[in-house]
């Protein structure tokens, strides 16, 4: 199975209700995706989103990645080598970690089907059924109490609540949050980088001795300020999570080594793509430490990939972060992966499990 050519479209998806957190705010999914022919007419399907304030990668930049850097020089390969291929992607140029991802996903893909198995068994098999957390976006408190209540309802137990935009503001949000739903669901508290580390370490405290109970907290500091992670991590009860810190292998073995953060998010967006987003489990795993899988606001083909993936590593991977499908208006992917609120089921059909997919917009 080799391949013979590539194609790039777009592929939008509205979404129920805008995404906002401290840092930006979304109205729909629009995704770059990546399609891989291959000569005895196969299709393996990736797809990236612009998430310009996390990776620094934009619609454009995806596209340029793809079509000039990494596409070319996949042309001709052989799918039964992924492991060459990935190293060709990943070697294609510097950072542009979305693009990679979108390439790795399409390859992998294609190995699926070329072994006639789906990803996450030849990736070390596991139970594929997984629930998700919900994002609830910041917002006015009862607003977010409200978008609580509603995601209560539809089945979630995990609630992954967006502040970090105004430490004062933020405490009273969380306790109100908690008041809500304490005992019928899990809090994980994103900051999105939006407190310095003093302000982390005070709200933090200021809700542990408020009997509100968090699972986690992501993320509170700045992706660069690695010591005031460290700070925050040496200084509160409540569990830490490196996200935005946390792009690769290299940045997950370090803050694990320096104690910086207890729990690694990994993304495939921000590794890179699978054979990254793997090592960082297996580097976790090797010093015990628990990760998160998650996802950009992105199309069910990246939210499917990284399914695939922590079902393999479900040893390590315990939480998982895959709510980008539970809050669009509807799934153009047609498949054997099933997106239904808080539960993800992959079947077994070959690769990602993808039929077919409505409305991509080809490009040239
Ligand atoms: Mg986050």
């Amino acid at each position: 199975m080799k391949i013979r050519s590539f194609r790039l479209g777009v592929l939008r998806i509205p979404l129920k209700t805008p995404f906002k957190t401290a840092l930006r705010t979304v109205e729909q999914v629009e995704d770059v995706v990546f399609a891989l022919e291959t000569d005895d007419g196969r299709i393996g399907h990736g797809s990236a989103p612009a998430t310009a304030a996390i990776t620094g990668d934009t619609h454009g930049s995806i596209i340029d990645a793809l079509r000039s850097h990494i596409g070319p020089r996949l042309v001709g390969g052989d799918i039964a080598r992924l492991g060459q291929l990935a190293a060709i992607v990943q070697g294609a140029l510097m950072h542009n970690t979305s693009a990679k991802a979108a390439a790795e996903i399409a390859l992998h893909d294609l190995w699926g089907q070329l072994h006639d198995a789906p990803l996450y068994q030849l990736l070390g098999g596991g139970d594929p059924r997984l629930d998700t957390d919900i994002t609830i976006s910041v917002d006015g408190i009862d607003k977010m109490v409200a978008d609580s209540l509603d995601a209560l309802a539809r089945g979630f137990t995990s609630l992954k609540i967006k502040v970090g935009k105004d430490m004062a503001t933020d405490i009273e949000r969380m306790r109100a949050v908690h008041s809500a739903v304490a005992g019928r669901a899990s809090l994980r508290l994103d900051a999105n980088q939006g407190w310095t580390a003093r302000e982390a370490i005070h709200a933090i405290r200021t809700l542990e001795d408020a009997g509100v109970r968090m699972e986690l907290v992501e993320q509170p500091v700045k992706a660069h300020d690695i010591d005031g992670l460290r700070e925050v991590s040496a200084n509160v009860r409540t569990p830490v999570m490196a996200d935005e810190s946390a792009f690769g292998p290299r940045e997950a073995a370090e803050l694990i080594r320096t104690r910086a953060a207890d729990i690694i998010n990994i993304k495939l967006m921000k590794a890179g793509g699978i054979s990254n987003a793997l090592k960082m489990a297996d580097i976790a795993a090797v010093h015990g430490t628990e990760c998160m899988m998650g996802c950009m606001l992105e199309s069910p083909i990246g939210v499917s990939a990284a399914a695939h993936v922590a079902v393999a590593r479900s040893a390590t991977i315990t939480r998982i972060d895959l709510d980008g499908p539970s809050l669009c208006t509807r799934n153009p992917v047609h498949g054997t992966t099933v997106f239904d609120e808080a539960a993800i089921a992959l079947g077994d059909a070959p690769g990602l499990g993808i039929e077919s997919i409505d409305g991509i917009e080809w490009l040239d």
